[in-house]
């Protein structure tokens, strides 16, 4: 009898546990072949989870706003929803773009939402692989650069941008570091294209009214300007190390994108309109 009551109490636990990570990780399953990450849109401070005491703790603001109204736009597009991993915790409690340690800071609620943040990106991405073969993961941030354009990480370092396109198409070490070295090897447009061509991402939202970099007006940052190639969700989860979900670190400004309901449903619009071309473009194939 001891035991059985035990065992409830556990399964009971078990249970609140598990709301509660669902509360501060959201998953939802979707049937396009793209995959977004929001990982600094969160405010949840429980009082149950220790504050980080190192690393970048601010909060990108409207992130969460931004990404729904994507997958709106997304939908309204394609007849169907990207998957999305959504963390509602404030970073001054978990930062899942960055690995484990730093991330969780030994927390045993905040490494168990990370654990829930990543085995979910990892899920979508094999379900990604299994019924389209080959996809795109977007992880979404906003960053307070002075120069407000969008920023999109490949995992190249602003230093290595400022090469020529005939010095890092013939880099193949490099190319084989990124987080779009799958994409890469289907895309009949070059490396230094896919990152800065007229048809790269920072190619299609420019010519829909959205300055970014790098692009084919600006290939790499300029003089002191800052630039974020990419960190922790777009070296797990790209194909940087295999797979085909190939991934972009995508840093919105604030000015035009973040700001208010109305410029980040225009942005909404612009990245679905030009995701439908990036795969057609790129991956070959339709966007549904
Ligand atoms: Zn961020």
């Amino acid at each position: 009898m001891r035991i059985l009551f035990f065992l409830f109490v556990s399964a009971a636990a078990l249970q609140a546990q598990t709301a509660e990570l669902e509360t501060y990780i959201e998953v939802r399953h979707g049937t396009l072949p793209i995959v977004l990450t929001v990982p600094h849109g969160g405010s949840l401070k429980p009082a149950n989870v220790l504050a980080r005491r190192y690393g970048v703790t601010g909060t990108d603001s409207n992130t969460i706003p931004l990404a729904e109204m994507i997958i709106e736009e997304l939908e309204s597009r394609y007849g169907a929803r990207p998957h999305a991993i959504i963390s509602r915790l404030s970073r001054t409690r978990l930062d899942p773009n960055r690995d484990l340690e730093e991330a969780a800071q030994g927390d045993p609620t905040a490494v168990a939402a990370w654990h829930r943040f990543h085995d979910s990106a990892q899920k979508a991405c094999d379900t990604v692989m299994k019924k389209s073969g080959l996809g795109l993961l977007l992880d979404i941030h906003g960053h307070r650069h002075l120069e407000q354009r969008v920023e999109l990480g490949y995992l190249v370092k602003a230093d290595i941008l400022k090469h020529s396109d005939a010095e890092l198409n013939a880099d193949t070490a490099l190319i084989a570091s990124t987080c779009i070295r799958d994409l890469d090897k289907r895309s009949p447009q070059t490396f230094a294209e896919l990152l800065r061509g007229p048809q790269s991402l920072g190619g299609l939202l420019e010519f829909r009214g959205f300055r970014s970099l790098p692009s084919p007006t600006r290939p790499s940052p300029g003089f002191m300007a800052g630039y974020f190639s990419g960190v922790y969700d777009v070296a797990a989860h790209g194909s940087r190390s295999g797979g085909t979900v190939s991934a972009i670190q995508l840093e919105c400004p604030w000015n035009n994108v973040r700001d208010t309901p109305e410029n980040q449903r225009r942005f909404a619009v612009a990245l679905a309109d030009s995701l439908g071309i990036y795969f057609e473009v790129h991956f070959g194939r339709k966007l549904k």
